[in-house]
């Protein structure tokens, strides 16, 4: 079966967990370590004949343009994950119009091929967000791929949502991150912190129930996970956690799981 597979292109300082430490307007100031680790990821691609969906931060897009560019010319897809990797909950619907807007443009002077996939940073489209879709599809997005259908995270997730790829409204069409369920329980099998906090052998039982129910896995990663080098920043030991464990072992991870699946762009599942 063909799967999915991702990648949610920012650099470490990026994320969510660090927005109480570093500050938007410190972005410029920290290590970019986006190029190399992206890098590594499309020379690992290369190996396996593997050609995936980026989903791009428009600030990266607009620092490092030629990344963007290079990896359009590797036969990737390339979507867009935003501007400012703000929280589609903590933001206005003219916030997050004027953020895709211009994510799209910076985006687009990169790139020939048209953006049609959008993915919300941390997972955002819930129940309470569905407004963003309308948006989307004003800009031009035709799919998009943010909902989490679990009921556990405090900060994303629609617990009853559709676990296969779905309409979720008149024009935008739905790729869900992937869950299996067990015993009435949706897990998560569709990488990032998943991938990495847990052993691979689990990552591959849940991936091929999922592939034997019937559904693609969705898969996504970020450059930063692979990055055991990356600077460390003092941080809360659950916070810690979630950010540095087995950053080392990500990478050789991502190569068995290259091996042991079959992956296309997100564009390819829809077709
Ligand atoms: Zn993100």
């Amino acid at each position: 079966m063909l799967n999915a597979i991702s990648i949610d292109l920012e650099d470490w300082f990026c994320v969510y967990n660090f927005s109480s430490y570093i500050k938007r307007e410190d972005w410029c100031k920290q290590e970019l370590r986006v190029v190399q680790n992206t890098e590594r990821l499309l020379d690992l691609f290369d190996k396996y004949g593997t050609k995936a969906t980026f989903f791009v931060l428009g600030w990266i897009a607009e620092v490092v343009p030629e990344l963007i560019t290079k990896i359009e010319e590797q036969g990737h897809e390339i979507a867009s994950h935003g501007y400012s990797h703000s929280l589609i909950t903590e933001i206005t619907p003219d916030y997050f119009d004027n953020d895709i807007k211009k994510a799209l443009e910076v985006t687009r002077k990169c790139v020939k091929q048209k953006i049609r996939g959008f993915r919300a940073p941390s997972f955002t489209v819930t129940k309470k967000t569905l407004w963003a879709l309308d948006i989307l599809a004003d800009n031009g997005i035709e799919y998009d791929s943010s909902v989490f259908p679990v009921g556990f995270h405090p900060d994303y997730g629609i617990s009853d949502a559709p676990l296969s790829v779905y309409k979720i409204n008149e024009k935008i069409i739905e790729v869900p991150l992937s869950v299996v369920e067990i015993f009435g329980k949706r897990i998560p099998c569709s990488g990032g912190g998943y991938f990495r906090q847990f052993p691979y052998s689990l990552t591959k039982y849940l991936m091929k129930k999922c592939n034997n129910a019937g559904r693609p896995v969705i898969f996504y990663i970020h450059p930063w996970e692979i990055d055991a080098e990356q600077p460390k920043i003092n941080l809360p030991f659950i916070k810690k956690i979630r950010h540095y464990n087995n950053l080392n072992k990500t990478y050789g991870r991502l190569e068995k799981l290259l091996k042991d699946f079959r992956f296309v762009p997100v564009k390819e599942i829809i077709n």
